[in-house]
């Protein structure tokens, strides 16, 4: 059983001509609404031409989150800051980050949708996919970074351990950039295990996100970074995260599960140097699905607009239609190691070599 959280809300945050614009989400929605799979459980179709579809998705509408959800990350006046800013009219936070009038409150929608989706896993869906924007990976406790307001899935994280008593957490983040907002915010914490798979934070934003950034004090061995070149392919990627991703996550028996979704490592996208292909998304859904039939996911990057659509409804259709073992068959060369370089068997051995302490892998 899948859910979608989304609100139309979520294009109320403008950003104009930005690279983060609302088209991101809307391109998404149009795609699945076309292919009839949403079941609109609480809100009426968007669009009018698919006014009565029975998918097997139900798209709930998020939650608002309270100031007090937020205040368990954010740092009281970097909230009070933004809402300032914002009541003002918005504009550029820094040097990427642009806000508009409506974006506190929608980031506020954005941080309760991670909440809703959460509690629905809880509910009983197997998987819920918080579809919001603004993203949240990279926005720290004190302050916006890299399109992101409020940190999402902290947010939702802080929420269960107050209301649910969960503990353990596994976070999987596969945006092309370093989601260095959530890593810091765990940092010190043995009970959230951060996972992270990107660009070479020499060659892009944020610039962090090295293997040696295992996590602080008693969070050590809880922040496990991949950093893959530019021009990383898909069988790159397979190469080490079919070795490191179960092992791993079973030492650490985590008691939720949640994804990072980011599109923005596919070779079409203007805003990474990876080389993705579209068999990765579903790939990688399918290996999440061996490690947990309950997963939270949250959406963050994925810029080209075609390349967005198209993965998310692969990604999509792998989990709705819970297919976890079709990727053996497909996928068999994409794992063969004759495709995959030198480099990435070294970043493989690197991190072996600086968590052998921690992990078997
Ligand atoms: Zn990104």
């Amino acid at each position: 059983m899948m859910a979608l959280v989304h609100s139309k809300d979520y294009e109320k945050h403008n950003t104009g001509a930005h690279p983060e614009n609302k088209e991101r989400i809307r391109v998404i929605m149009d795609s699945l609404e076309k292919e009839r799979i949403l079941n609109f459980k609480e809100i009426n179709s968007f669009y009018d031409e698919y006014p009565k579809l029975n998918g097997n998705i139900d798209v709930i509408k998020p939650e608002m989150a309270s100031r007090e959800d937020i205040l368990r990350v954010h740092q009281e006046s970097y909230v009070d800051y933004l809402k300032t800013f914002c009541g003002s009219g918005g504009g550029y936070l820094d040097f990427d980050t642009v806000v508009s009038q409506e974006s506190y409150k929608i980031a506020k929608l954005a941080a309760g949708g991670a909440i809703t989706a959460s509690k629905l896993v809880l509910d009983g869906y197997n998987y819920a996919y918080s579809l919001a924007r603004p993203p949240g990976h990279h926005a720290t406790k004190e302050k916006a970074m890299g399109f992101c307001l409020f940190n999402n899935l902290a947010v939702a994280i802080e929420y269960l351990r107050e209301f649910h008593g969960i503990k353990k957490f596994m976070i999987f983040d596969f945006d092309a950039h370093y989601g260095n907002g959530t890593a810091e915010i765990y940092l010190n914490d043995p009970n959230v295990l951060y996972i992270s798979i990107h660009q070479d934070p020499r060659t892009i934003f944020p610039g962090s996100g090295f293997i040696e950034e295992i996590g602080n004090s008693e969070g050590e061995g809880y922040n496990i970074n991949i950093p893959m070149p530019p021009g990383s392919t898909s069988e790159d990627y397979m190469y080490i995260l079919e070795r490191l991703l179960e092992p791993v996550a079973h030492d650490f028996s985590a008691e939720f599960h949640f994804i990072e979704v980011g599109f923005d490592g596919h070779k079409d996208d203007p805003l990474s140097r990876l080389c993705l292909d579209d068999e990765f998304y579903p790939w990688i859904m399918s290996k999440m699905m061996e490690i947990s039939n309950k997963m939270v996911l949250i959406f963050e990057g994925g810029y080209n607009l075609s390349a967005l659509s198209r993965c998310n409804m692969k990604m999509i259709n792998v989990l709705r239609n819970k297919l976890p073992i079709y990727y053996d068959e497909v996928y068999k060369n994409h794992i063969m190691e004759l495709n995959v370089s030198d480099e990435t068997k070294k970043i493989f051995k690197n991190i072996q070599d600086v968590f052998s302490s921690f992990y078997e892998f």
